[in-house]
């Protein structure tokens, strides 16, 4: 399976913004972001001017790298939110929210999406009592989603018991029993992303 492979913080770092791939480690002094905030490399300091193509282009990576997803995939969810009803930025990042190993994130399984990505191809996740490795799988309204009952005595999901978690209105997860469903569709004013997606859009209509 295909992924990224930079560093991750030094993909931050070139994107200027915490993309929270580290998990518990990106609430800490120690963020690379904070505490080397230029960008990498020997010109990192120096490189001021941004046209706007570059500003677009920085737009589309900064969103790659937080959601893992690699080019081939990420322009296929432009062409298909493009033929969705609604604004075509909006739709693109929708589809992408909704992918099982961002919701799996959301729900406050794993620290990370890349954490979570592990856990779903890993085969630790059903979906509707289906077992679902795929990270890439698109969730629905009213999907059941559960850590595998002969998986729940494994560590990482042990300390997630009783757990109190922050997630967004569209999953809820509850701790007791390790399962989630998936509420209504994200919407844009779900997505506590700062990624100004039409900027993405208008890199692909170039
Ligand atoms: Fe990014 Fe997290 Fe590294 Fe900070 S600690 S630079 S947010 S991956």
């Amino acid at each position: 399976m295909a992924r990224l492979l930079d560093a991750k913080c030094r993909q931050c770092r070139r994107e200027g913004c915490k993309l929270f791939l580290k998990g518990e480690r990106c609430t800490t002094k120690k963020c690379s972001v904070e505490r080397r905030p230029a960008v990498p490399g020997q010109h990192g300091e120096g490189r001021k001017k941004v046209t706007q193509y570059g500003t677009q282009l920085r737009e589309k990576q900064k969103m790659k790298r937080a959601y893992g997803i690699l080019e081939k995939q990420f322009r296929e969810y432009y062409e298909k939110a493009e033929k969705m009803k609604g604004i075509v930025g909006e739709n693109m990042l929708s589809l992408i929210e909704r992918r099982l190993d961002n919701v799996v994130y959301r729900m406050g399984i794993g620290a990370s999406r890349a954490e979570c990505r592990q856990i779903v191809s890993h085969g630790h996740i059903t979906v509707n009592n289906k077992n679902v490795n795929i990270p890439s799988y698109s969730v629905k309204v009213g999907d059941v989603i559960t850590i595998k009952e002969n998986k729940q005595e494994l560590e990482m999901f042990k300390s997630l018991k009783g757990m109190k978690m922050v997630m967004p209105k569209w999953v809820e997860f509850n701790a007791e029993t390790l399962t989630g469903k998936v509420l209504a569709l994200p919407k844009r004013e779900d997505i506590d992303m700062n990624i100004s997606e039409h900027l993405i859009i208008e890199l692909y209509s170039r």
